[in-house]
């Protein structure tokens, strides 16, 4: 089994991106496994500190653990959006492949000063992790907005990234590159889309020389992510679409079965939703690209 860092390499030199996914139940584990299996492309399943007090930190690594070596397939797992070092702590002694340490929301100096240390105590603990760290605004949520905030102003600049990741020692940054976590209502009904500041990715790819992250995908245009993996995303995070696809399902489940009671007979529509929106997400992240072997 390749590691992540290596499976990142490879991504990149193949022009093509990881797709992560949130997870926060068995349906949604079975969907984003399942699209996976079927293209025979490796993928990261994350989850949030919300997300992953609902599941169990421990637990849930156990799981995906179990189903990369069961089925000697490349999913990982990340710990996604965790703001203190204690949560990040027990992420790595339960055995997560990456972290998102986000704190983002602190002045930029603070950020730094407290992801040096962050970094430096994962690796201690586990030196393969790989951790990315955040800088500027993309918002919070993966839910549905009615307005849109105005995050122009907070887009991160090459000198901030190239500094941010001289100073932290992360593998992986996120920036704000015009990404928003959540959807708006018409971005939900199809009215409009996302789009990316390209340039501004490129421009920052080859600054900061370092594995970078897009945040809040969902929603996105199409041509923007091609653009986007193009100019040096490695990792494309997709949350919203598959809560609101899960939604949907469920409710076509239970509406398709007014009587019954049994979870395993009720959720299937839900599996096969979420696995829908994977599928397309997984397609467009991996270009023509097929694991002869996903070993
Ligand atoms: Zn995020």
């Amino acid at each position: 089994m390749q590691s992540l860092r290596n499976l990142l390499q490879e991504a990149q030199k193949s022009g093509v991106a990881i797709g992560h996914f949130n997870i926060s139940d068995l349906v949604l584990v079975k969907a984003v496994f399942a699209a996976a299996r079927e293209q025979n492309v490796p993928v990261l399943v994350g989850l949030s500190e919300g997300e992953r007090e609902f599941v169990g930190t421990r637990p849930i690594a156990a799981f995906i653990r179990a189903l990369r070596e069961e089925f000697d397939f490349p999913i990982f797992l990340n710990a996604d959006h965790t703001h203190s070092l204690a949560k990040g702590l027990e992420a790595a002694k339960s055995g997560f492949d990456s972290i998102v340490f986000d704190l983002s929301a602190l002045p930029f100096e603070e950020n730094i000063r407290q992801t040096k240390q962050a970094v430096e105590a994962l690796k201690s603990i586990n030196p393969n992790m790989l951790v990315e760290g955040e800088i500027g605004d993309i918002g919070t949520g993966s839910e549905i907005h009615e307005s849109s905030p105005d995050l122009s102003k907070f887009l991160t600049t090459t000198e901030e990234a190239t500094h941010f990741v001289q100073s932290t020692g992360v593998d992986i940054l996120a920036p704000a590159v015009g990404n928003m976590h959540g959807m708006l209502r018409s971005m939900v009904d199809g009215e409009t889309k996302k789009h990316l500041d390209i340039p501004r990715i490129a421009a920052i790819k080859q600054a900061a020389g370092v594995f970078l992250t897009l945040h809040g995908g969902s929603g996105t245009d199409d041509a923007d992510f091609r653009r986007a993996i193009a100019a040096g995303i490695n990792i494309v995070h997709i949350n919203t679409e598959l809560r609101v696809a899960w939604r949907h399902g469920l409710e076509q489940g239970l509406t398709q079965h007014p009587d019954e009671v049994v979870p395993y007979k009720i959720l299937p529509p839900a599996v096969e939703a979420v696995k829908q929106v994977v599928a397309g997400r997984l397609r467009l992240f991996n270009g023509d690209r097929h694991f002869a072997q996903a070993t």
